[in-house]
């Protein structure tokens, strides 16, 4: 065991996108040692495709207020969200723009020099009035300005960046302390424990659950499975979003601010099929809505194209102008992907797997939260999570766009905050000890131990490739943007049976250089856990709130089902109350949710 490496920092940060990027700066700025761990070079994070903006009420196109901003997220969560972090986060969020403006992200401008904002879905003025313009751009390319200039930001800084290395697993102690991780370096194979007096998890979503996805292929839910490992009970994943507008049959995503700068859908027959499910804000309500709604749609025979399966989101009318200045990237990605130019024609989308709504429960510092005997939430020491691995919650039931960019850095650097206080009562590193390193070792090495043929020679061989694909089809096919009770226990079904196959995954490439069928191994076995607590909850789930639409139990059921689920390996289901007190303002009491 001496042979492996041991590191020893402050904080381990394993995650370089928004989140983990904006907490790592926090803590370099406040002369702590921070190690970022992430398994691409930090720029090319998820955060980077990040397109149409951050929210924040700074008024400066339209009446703006961030109580209206905190109504917005409340209604729009399907009053699922907890209402003292989503107002925490609200009232936070102009103070997050303005630091990064200072941080030198390039936001698009007024004539008046102000940042540029543009509207998005489930938009308000006064509580549910007239459509509002809270979303912050660079363009279409928001997410890259910020992730490259946070990341030079924690150059100058001198956060210790360990770039291409793969997380496996946490080490916790007996006590259930959690006293860093298990990472190893992607060029050469080789381990490295990495001693750390606090973690933070920021590994971003999950959305290669699902065949069709807006999400990279790292976003494999890394940080869920690690935390799940762990004894650490996901919460709602039930709740995960599908963005209405990807590429029809493909999933890149086109960015709601296309909607937000005057794009509208029409179905096959050239209707604007929005004013029929959302009279007033049209193509603007939020993303469950318009989903359901094009797949209503659709299954009524009103698609697009000779196989009737998408609608179609017409730009051309705004002008060449105004997609060339406003919206840049999608008209590039659509002329690559597509061969046509949205300035002339309109796009077929369709719904495409988007956010992870749920993940690991924390608190609004970011401490990881447990139930803990009659205590719904108990912080778990030295372990945080920030980004969209975690759910804090602000999204509850579903989440507005823009609200993702603005949740990552605000909680983000909540967390960094918490720790730099942590740290001061926990000066010392504890003492690892050696089994519980030679434990996550071998845990590691599992794909090597298990490529070796067994004796016999006769145990069926899974590859990654064939399960993964499965896993997918199977997500897509029981656990979409429609759901009933039959389809998810033959789901749930299926998805268990594919994670008894993982125990029989083999590998072939066995060397210790760029072993990317190693990584995607570890990648699947992750996926598996996040697909068990989805469909696992989303079979408990007898209602229809946010994204999780039940067509057996079409109604919101406040009375039995306004709680979190947890889904945990030990313990299957269990539940925990809604937060519905804010912290300074009135609550926000559930409602029939219109718009
Ligand atoms: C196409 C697209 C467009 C979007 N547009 C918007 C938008 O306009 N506005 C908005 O608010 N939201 C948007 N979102 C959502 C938002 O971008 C994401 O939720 C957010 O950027 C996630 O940031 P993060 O820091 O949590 O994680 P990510 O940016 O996903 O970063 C995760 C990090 O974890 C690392 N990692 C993961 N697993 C491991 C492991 N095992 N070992 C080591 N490192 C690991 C990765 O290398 C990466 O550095 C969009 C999402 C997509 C997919």
């Amino acid at each position: 065991m001496s042979s492996i490496e041991r590191r020893q920092f402050d904080t381990l940060i394993i995650g370089a996108g928004g989140g983990g990027l904006r907490a790592s700066l926090q803590l370099a700025e406040a002369d702590l040692s921070v190690a970022v761990v992430s398994k691409v070079f930090p720029t090319r994070s998820h955060t980077v495709a990040a397109q149409g903006g951050m929210n924040a009420a700074l008024a400066n196109v339209l009446p703006d207020n961030w109580h209206w901003h905190m109504f917005d997220t409340v209604k729009g969560s399907d009053y699922l969200g907890d209402q003292d972090a989503i107002e925490y986060m609200c009232r936070a969020a102009p103070k997050a723009v303005y630091e990064l403006e200072h941080f030198g992200v390039p936001f698009s401008r007024l004539d008046n020099g102000k940042i540029y904002q543009r509207a998005f879905g489930g938009q308000s003025q006064n509580f549910g009035g007239d459509q509002a313009a809270r979303t912050c751009a660079a363009a279409d390319r928001t997410g890259h300005a910020i992730l490259h200039s946070l990341y030079q930001q924690n150059i100058r800084a001198k956060t210790h960046f360990f770039d291409e290395y793969f997380a496996v697993d946490l080490l916790k102690d007996g006590e259930g302390r959690v006293l860093g991780a298990l990472v190893f370096n992607i060029h050469d194979g080789q381990i490295v424990i990495i001693e750390a007096k606090t973690t933070l998890i920021a590994t971003g979503g999950a959305g290669q659950l699902f065949k069709t996805t807006t999400n990279a292929l790292i976003n494999t839910g890394d940080g869920l499975g690690m935390a799940m490992r762990a004894g650490i009970p996901l919460q709602d994943m039930e709740f995960f979003q599908f963005h209405p507008t990807g590429i029809a049959g493909r999933g890149m995503l086109i960015t709601e601010g296309a909607r937000g700068e005057g794009g509208y859908l029409v179905n096959g027959d050239g209707e604007r099929l929005m004013e029929r499910y959302a009279p007033k804000a049209k193509d603007l309500a939020s993303r469950d809505v318009v989903s359901r709604a094009i797949s209503i749609e659709i299954k009524e025979g009103r698609g697009c194209g000779p196989k009737k399966d998408h609608v179609l989101l017409k730009l051309d009318h705004l002008g060449e102008d105004v997609i060339q200045k406003r919206l840049p990237g999608i008209r590039q990605t659509c002329i690559t992907f597509l061969g046509l130019d949205p300035a002339e024609s309109p796009i077929p989308v369709f719904p495409t797997a988007h956010y992870t709504m749920g993940g690991i429960p924390t608190n609004r510092y970011g401490q990881v939260v447990v139930p803990v005997k009659d205590t719904p939430e108990e912080p778990v020491a030295g372990l945080y999570a920030a980004g969209e691995c975690a759910c804090v919650s602000v999204h509850g039931g579903n989440r507005l766009g823009g609200n993702s960019l603005l949740d990552i850095l605000v909680f983000g650097r909540a967390a960094a905050n918490h720790i730099i206080e942590y740290l001061k009562e926990n000066k010392y590193h504890k003492v690892i000890d050696e089994d519980i390193v030679s434990n996550a070792v071998q845990r590691a090495k599992r794909f090597d131990l298990n490529s070796e043929p067994s004796p016999g020679g006769d145990e069926v061989k899974e590859t990654v490739a064939v399960l993964r694909k499965e896993l997918k089809q199977v997500m897509e096919d029981h656990c979409s943007v429609f759901r009933d009770k039959q389809f998810l226990i033959e789901g749930v079904d299926k998805v268990e049976q594919l994670c008894d196959r993982m125990k029989n995954v083999k590998i072939d490439d066995q060397s210790y250089t760029f072993n990317t069928a190693k990584v995607e191994a570890f990648e699947l076995e992750n996926l598996m856990a996040c697909a068990l607590a989805t469909i696992h909850s989303a079979l408990a789930r007898e209602e229809s709130r946010g994204a999780h639409s039940r067509i057996d139990f079409p109604d919101r059921d406040d009375k039995s089902w306004m709680r979190h689920s947890l889904y945990s390996f030990e313990n299957g289901l269990d539940y925990k109350p809604v937060r519905t007190k804010p912290l300074s303002v009135e609550s926000f009491p559930p409602k029939p949710r219109v718009y």
